[in-house]
């Protein structure tokens, strides 16, 4: 994958397991974002083939492609205009053309999953940055998709708010949800992943599972990144 001149992906080999959780670590500007970006299709990549159980994800129809794969991202990405109902109620209508009844149901449903039946009726703008994000996971949820990619998701949280979206998380995971998760909290990919990747300069440099990435890591950058991180 290249933005323009500079290619950023040099070339990924990456398989994530049904029900499984990955963590994708590395320095900024390694190309996190961008791999996750192509994994939604945000930006398409030059060569090579993404596959969603047996499907070619750059041969999906954008429209099924939303369906099947979620996305939260670092800035919550809400529309502030709407309510929090209202925000996890319009892909429902608008991508899987559910009738309105039905997309409240669920959205209600989705909201109450992850705590905020009370804020239901708020603006983006009157909820918490931890509120927000967790309606920005509720929105993701109530599509049903197959996975659930999360960028940076608690990168813009105050301290204090951050442990409560990482719980939410933990607890989809451990509810068999297929998650890609962009982090730099090392204590949830180290309590959370069933494998860590590591990546550096446009490509995968390890991958494996917490135990062997944290207490075994093979390449000197990876073993400069954590020495730098924990
Ligand atoms: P990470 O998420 O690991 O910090 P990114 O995928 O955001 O890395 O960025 C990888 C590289 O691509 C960096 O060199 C970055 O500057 C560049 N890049 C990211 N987004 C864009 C863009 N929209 N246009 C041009 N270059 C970009
Ligand atoms: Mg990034």
């Amino acid at each position: 994958m290249a933005y323009g001149e500079l290619e950023v992906l040099k070339g990924v080999d990456l398989s994530v397991k049904a029900g499984s959780v990955t963590c994708i670590i590395g320095p900024s500007g390694s190309g996190k974002s961008t791999l996750l970006r192509c994994l939604n299709r945000l930006v398409e990549p030059r060569r090579g083939d993404i596959l969603l159980d047996g499907d070619s994800i750059l041969a999906m129809k954008p429209e099924k492609l939303r369906r099947r794969v979620g996305m939260v991202f670092q800035h919550f990405n809400l529309f502030p205009d709407h309510t929090a109902l209202e925000n996890v109620m319009l892909s429902l209508t608008k991508i899987k053309g559910l009738p309105t009844a039905e997309a409240e149901r669920i959205a209600k449903a989705r909201l109450a999953d992850v705590g905020l039946s009370g804020r239901q009726h708020h603006r983006p703008g009157g909820l918490s940055g931890g509120q927000q994000q967790r309606v920005a996971v509720a929105r993701a949820l109530a599509m049903e998709p197959e996975v659930i990619l999360f960028d940076e998701v608690t990168s813009a949280l105050d301290p204090e708010l951050v442990k409560g979206v990482l719980d939410l998380m933990a607890d989809l995971g451990n509810r068999g949800m297929t998650m890609v998760v962009v982090t730099h909290e090392m204590g949830f990919a180290r309590r959370v992943a069933d494998q860590v990747v590591f990546m550096d300069e446009g490509r995968v440099m390890e991958a494996g599972t917490p135990d062997a990435i944290f207490d075994n890591p093979q390449s000197p950058r990876l073993q400069r990144f954590l020495a730098e991180v924990l």
